[in-house]
């Protein structure tokens, strides 16, 4: 066999879940959260299903849910996306990232992405033929060099990936980071994809810059979303992706013969379910006080931290615990000391190894406190 994916092998979600599970380990490795959706949300998907809604939907999502989330959109960073041409509905952010790339890669192109960078991207775009060029975030606060980027960019550049809230940093791009990177773009033809599946997950009275805030930057971008994190179903797998027309056009193109459609009747349920804004706009709070539980639970400790901005992921330095390797050490946190985490060192490319692990604290309280109470003994 010839690999198309030489490099890649099982995820290390995967990896540390099942590490998490064969050893009986409190599983804060790979990000989901611990406890229910809203009944009111699964008492809807019932609902349409029992109400017929069980064919195939239009292939770019139900229109009252493509409106609903249009209208979430504009209300909150006066963009002006058109639910009839600028968006689809699709089965989680993967696929909606994906096929961002699938549309717009080919060969040769290059694609810069900043490293540690969640794991979907550099698969898709070599697949793709196109060329990850990795710029590593500067730690410990893991800020973008734009600097840095301005010497990467070169006539190849085709696109350009952020991710804000990012996982695995928790850390935010601010106002000012976007502005400086809509004017490094002007005059290019690069394309941006803002992958803010985190959106509504900011702390600490922060506020999310959306691409979508930046009308310049916005036209050439999609924005990549997942009802999963928000709404506390990660095992539906529904997102969506808006662009602008022209762009969307060419993203549906792919999406018709990928998946043509995503679930009909969780598309019923979650148009209803964003009529009320409270369903999202509380989940920062919601996940603020877990963090703070989660932080709290360490304080005085060995463990070193910078609180994630956003996010449900939280970082910690383990550098005055042990010299071990991130990997190395994840996996004997798990085993001997019965804690599971990511090591981030493999969403980078470069060697880098800060020795940090990254935490999931979308978890209930009881779990948390179980947590710290074997870390801080570390
Ligand atoms: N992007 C980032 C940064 C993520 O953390 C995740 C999931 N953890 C995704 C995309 C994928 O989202 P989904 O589960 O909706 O496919
Ligand atoms: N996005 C989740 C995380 O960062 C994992 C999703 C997956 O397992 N692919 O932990």
């Amino acid at each position: 066999i010839v690999s198309k994916l030489p490099d890649v092998s099982t995820t290390i979600f995967t990896v540390m879940s099942k590490l998490a599970a064969d050893h009986n380990a409190i599983n804060l490795s790979q990000g989901f959260p611990g406890f229910e959706s809203d009944k009111t949300l699964i008492d809807l998907v019932s609902k349409a299903m029992r109400d017929g809604h069980n064919q195939y939907a239009p292939m770019a999502g139900l229109p009252a849910l493509r409106e609903n989330v249009c209208h979430k959109i504009n209300t909150l960073y006066g963009s002006s996306y058109n639910p009839e041409t600028e968006i689809t509905i699709t089965a989680g952010a993967t696929q909606a990232i994906f096929t961002v790339i699938t549309a717009f890669i080919s060969k040769g192109d290059e694609v810069i992405m900043f490293t540690p960078a969640y794991d979907c991207y550099e698969p898709a775009v070599i697949l793709n033929g196109g060329k990850p060029v990795n710029i590593p975030l500067k730690t410990p606060d893991y800020h973008i060099d734009l600097e840095e980027v301005k010497q990467k960019i070169s006539p190849a550049t085709k696109m350009i990936i952020i991710n804000s809230p990012h996982n695995p940093s928790g850390t935010i791009l601010s106002e000012g980071d976007l502005l400086q990177l809509q004017e490094l773009v002007r005059n290019t033809n690069i394309l941006i994809l803002s992958d803010e599946v985190y959106e509504h997950i900011i702390f600490d009275g922060k506020k999310h810059q959306s691409v979508a805030r930046f009308p310049e930057l916005a036209q050439r971008s999609f924005i990549t979303a997942s009802f999963g994190k928000t709404f506390h179903n990660t095992g539906w797998k529904m997102g969506y992706c808006v662009a602008p027309k022209e762009l969307m056009a060419e993203f549906q193109k792919v999406h018709q013969y990928n998946v043509f459609c995503v679930n009909r009747p969780i598309q019923h349920a979650l148009a209803t379910y964003l009529e009320n804004p409270e369903n999202y706009l509380e989940l920062s709070a919601f996940y603020q006080k877990k963090r703070d539980v989660f932080l709290n639970g360490i304080e005085g400790s060995k463990w070193e931290f910078i609180p994630a901005s956003g996010t449900y992921f939280q970082l910690l330095s383990y550098k005055n615990i042990t010299d071990e390797n991130d990997v190395d050490f994840a996996k004997r946190l798990t085993i001997d000391h019965k804690v599971a985490s990511i090591p981030t060192s493999v969403f980078s490319k470069n060697g880098e190894d800060p020795k940090v692990l990254r935490f999931c604290f979308a978890k209930t309280e009881e779990t948390l406190t179980q947590a710290t109470e074997i870390l801080r003994k570390l």
